[in-house]
């Protein structure tokens, strides 16, 4: 055996395994609803205008030849405002370390890092179910992971009461990850007043909030409803930290656009933890991509092309909403005795339908409809043409 041969082949991430098999698939009713990534309704990716437009812009942009972290801070800046709000204390005081970072995957990662440089020995709570990745990147960053519970499988909502029990006896000052909005992969998100609750009891018990932001705007359509989470805390006098991404709200997923944020208590410190953050980023991959960050920082320090960046972010919202309202309706209209509540209740991009893994694997054998294990279907991929084909065959898999 010489260098690589006792390597084994590192097992299949669950969701890129779905496209695997979705593409094998000879079948012309096939449907892949595995990815999270914006689809329109004729099942199509879609490039926005208001990226077109910015790219337009920069075409000529004298910075294409620089280093993006010369010239990212208004980027940066930008970025921020969307999560904390351009009024808040934090933005007007400059209170935090910003940096781009390669789309929320990278966000997350650089955190993970800062977190086990100067917490070694902490540990971060995840909540069960979560975004499967989150598991890998606290693992490669040798980070010690816990679960807090979070969704209830007979209810098909959150099971509050174990959450909070889980808060209050994880140890104090312990570091926790939450989805500000649009859970995936569940698409349930607690209500205001339990983000309240939530929040009091981290100040209790001195928690670390990181927020992972990766659907803002397309949960509800409305930037500053979707950040509404963090504004709470953001009240209650939080240290926050939060992974951006622009993958998904402006279908950048390509461009690996995103931004990590952590609130510090001045505005000196924010530039020691920025340092620091940067320097982890320079051995890691030295700078990240310009090109994407210059289409978002185009986009929003324009006011006319935000603005249609929010018109077509509504739109996308909106679609979802459609399908899952046209998905719950054909499913009771074609008798099914199940409740199917909870495909409207639910926000975002996923619909985690209950289904069980032999339902799943049903779906895919006999109908060429591929999802995750877990009954996670991606709504982006249910279009007006492969709705009633769709809910034809979960009744027939659930009779
Ligand atoms: N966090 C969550 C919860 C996600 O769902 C995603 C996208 N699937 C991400 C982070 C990061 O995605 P990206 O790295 O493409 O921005």
């Amino acid at each position: 055996v010489r260098w690589w041969g006792r390597v084994d082949r590192a097992s299949k991430d669950p969701i890129n395994g779905v496209t695997e098999a979705f593409l094998a698939d000879p079948s012309s009713n096939k449907i892949n609803l595995g990815v999270g990534a914006y689809l329109d309704d004729e099942g199509k990716p879609v490039v926005l205008q208001c990226v077109r437009e910015a790219e337009a812009k920069i075409a000529a942009s004298q910075f294409l030849g620089s280093i993006s972290t010369a010239v990212s801070s208004k980027y940066v800046e930008e970025s921020v405002k969307l999560v904390y709000g351009r009024d808040s204390d934090v933005i007007k005081e400059g209170t935090y370390a910003g940096v781009q970072a390669l789309s929320g995957t990278g966000a997350c990662r650089l955190f993970a890092e800062l977190q086990r440089r100067f917490y070694p020995g902490s540990m971060i709570y995840l909540p069960d179910p979560t975004w499967s990745n989150h598991h890998n990147i606290w693992r490669d960053a040798q980070v010690c992971k816990r679960t807090f519970r979070y969704y209830d499988p007979d209810t098909k909502g959150i099971n509050f009461a174990a959450l909070v029990d889980d808060i209050k006896n994880a140890p104090n000052g312990s570091f926790f990850l939450l989805h500000p909005c649009a859970h995936n992969p569940t698409g349930i998100d607690p209500t205001e007043e339990q983000w309240q609750e939530i929040s009091y009891l981290f100040k209790v018990k001195n928690h670390f909030p990181f927020f992972d932001m990766a659907y803002q705007g397309v949960a509800s359509g409305d930037l500053e409803r979707d950040a509404n989470a963090i504004r709470i805390f953001l009240k209650d006098g939080h240290l926050i930290g939060c992974a951006q991404s622009f993958a998904k709200n402006m279908g950048l997923c390509g461009h690996r656009i995103g931004c990590l944020s952590v609130l510090c208590d001045d505005k000196r410190q924010g530039v020691t933890i920025k340092s620091q953050l940067q320097q982890i980023a320079r051995a890691m991959y030295g700078s990240p991509p310009l090109h994407g960050m210059l289409l978002v920082s185009t986009i929003l320090g324009d006011p006319e092309i935000k603005r249609l960046w929010v018109k077509e972010m509504k739109v996308m919202a909106n679609r979802v909403q459609r399908m899952r309202a046209t998905l719950r309706q054909v499913l009771e209209k074609l008798g099914s005795p199940l409740n199917w509540e909870h495909i409207t209740n639910q926000v975002g991009m996923f619909c985690f339908s209950g289904l069980s893994p032999d339902q799943v694997d049903q779906l895919a054998r006999d109908f060429h409809i591929y999802m995750i294990l877990d009954g996670r279907m991606s709504m982006a991929g249910v279009t007006t043409g492969n709705v009633n084909y769709l809910a034809n065959a979960i009744h027939e898999v659930t009779r």
